[in-house]
């Protein structure tokens, strides 16, 4: 084998293309968003591994026209995308805190959780949300797959297995605290590949009363403001209630009440019980009947959204182009995973933005992935000037600009790139 076979067997396992939808099975897959392809969002690299090749992976979305599923079509191996050198930490800002203690109370009491039932929580990072679900007095499991951040929880009081969710896990589970009353996962559903095994998990750890419950970036409002740049690797799936209402009865469960946040750009909760054994609140039929009447799982509908997203691309190209013709600086504030779609997909490289600021200091001093643009502290945006700043995280645009008032009082202005490019 030469150098070149070499790499690409090392590269090919570790991606496919999806061939059959993830939910109902259907082949008739419809593409109609293509945002090019861009390396997984987070791999953010050292000077010394901008050497080495850089593997780029489809970023497209199909629609299911079966069961109305908008999916990547092509499926990055975890392996790859967390394989970063740095750990996630669930959010501990008070917003996180006010938010997780909501959602511990909303469901014991719209449950009616006697004490002492045990909740389980798929992915539960340092246990943030299992300790609000505690002070309800709830027994609490966690179940995540990074050691670190397992010993962090298990330190803390918080029982946590360390694996990912498995049927060996679930088992393990259910024999040494009982069933479990209520499965909770937040911002995991969408990243899972093999849904069938996290509802056979499921039915395993789940007593005869028990729900299953997961909180995901809700799809309506993607497509509503134009947040195409939360489609990246990682999350494979854009969920919306149809298709999971039609999913779940395969394995005799039932969606029987859904609640709609504010958190990541709007998400949704879906409560998921064994068929028969909850009374289907009236949230689920007015869901359904909104997504019907907005086209959601409509091809025709679809489109227009990514027509919506490709002239997105071009004004804010065009914004950009006339700035750097009149000589401006420009430079991009803060570097999330998101932030990497929009670069990438707009082609934003070093030519336009002269480097990122992020607050991490795990980025700071590393590149982004695709454009190479070297990130820097906070600080940068006044100590090395610029004319103008690109809100990649903006969904937090008021806050930054608050935060980086200097910036403003030297002339500096902030661009807003979605839903239309806009100067502030
Ligand atoms: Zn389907």
């Amino acid at each position: 084998m030469n150098d070149q076979d070499v790499q690409r067997e090392a590269i090919e396992p570790l991606s496919r293309p999806l061939t059959k939808c993830r939910m109902c099975k259907s082949e008739d897959l419809a593409l109609y968003l293509d945002l090019g392809h861009t390396p997984p969002a987070d791999q953010f690299r050292t000077k010394e591994e901008l050497v080495l090749p850089e593997v780029s992976y489809p970023l497209q979305v199909v629609l299911c026209q079966s069961c109305g599923l908008s999916q990547l079509n092509h499926i990055v191996d975890p392996r790859v995308l967390y394989q970063h050198d740095y750990p996630y930490e669930s959010s501990t800002t008070k917003t996180g805190k006010i938010h997780w203690d909501e959602f511990a109370q909303k469901v014991v009491r719209r449950l009616a959780l006697p004490k002492n039932s045990l909740v389980v929580d798929i992915g539960s990072n340092v246990g943030t949300l299992l300790e609000s679900f505690r002070a309800e007095d709830m027994r609490v499991v966690g179940i995540d797959p990074a050691q670190n951040i397992v010993d962090k929880a298990n330190a803390a009081g918080v029982t946590t297995y360390c694996d990912f969710y498995c049927m060996a896990v679930a088992e393990k589970v259910a024999d040494a605290h009982d069933h479990a009353s209520v499965i909770v996962g937040t911002n995991v559903f969408a990243h899972i590949d093999d849904l069938e095994h996290v509802m056979e998990c499921n039915a395993r750890l789940l007593g005869p009363e028990g729900v299953f419950i997961f909180e995901s970036p809700y799809f309506q409002n993607l497509v509503d403001h134009l947040e195409y740049d939360t489609i990246y690797h990682e999350h494979l799936s854009y969920l919306s209630l149809a298709p999971v209402a039609k999913f779940v009865l395969r394995f005799g469960f039932e969606v029987f009440a859904v609640e709609e946040s504010d958190i990541h750009g709007g998400s949704f909760r879906v409560y998921i019980g064994r068929q028969g054994n909850h009374a289907i609140d009236a949230s689920v039929t007015e869901m359904l009947q909104r997504e019907e009447e907005r086209k959601l799982h409509d091809l025709e509908g679809l489109t227009v959204f990514a027509k919506r997203v490709a002239d997105n691309r071009e004004q804010l190209i065009t914004l950009i182009e006339g700035l750097r013709k009149e000589g401006k600086k420009i430079v991009g504030v803060s570097a999330p995973a998101k932030g990497m779609t929009l670069l990438n997909y707009c082609g934003l490289t070093t030519r336009e933005l002269a480097f990122l600021t992020e607050r991490s200091t795990l980025k700071i001093g590393r590149f982004s992935p695709g454009g190479y643009i070297p990130i820097l502290p906070d600080d940068a945006l006044v100590n090395e000037g610029a004319d103008y700043a690109l809100l990649l995280a903006w969904n937090f645009a008021p806050e930054i600009i608050k935060n980086t008032r200097a910036f403003q009082e030297k002339g500096g202005k902030y661009i807003i790139p979605v839903p239309v490019p806009k100067i502030v």
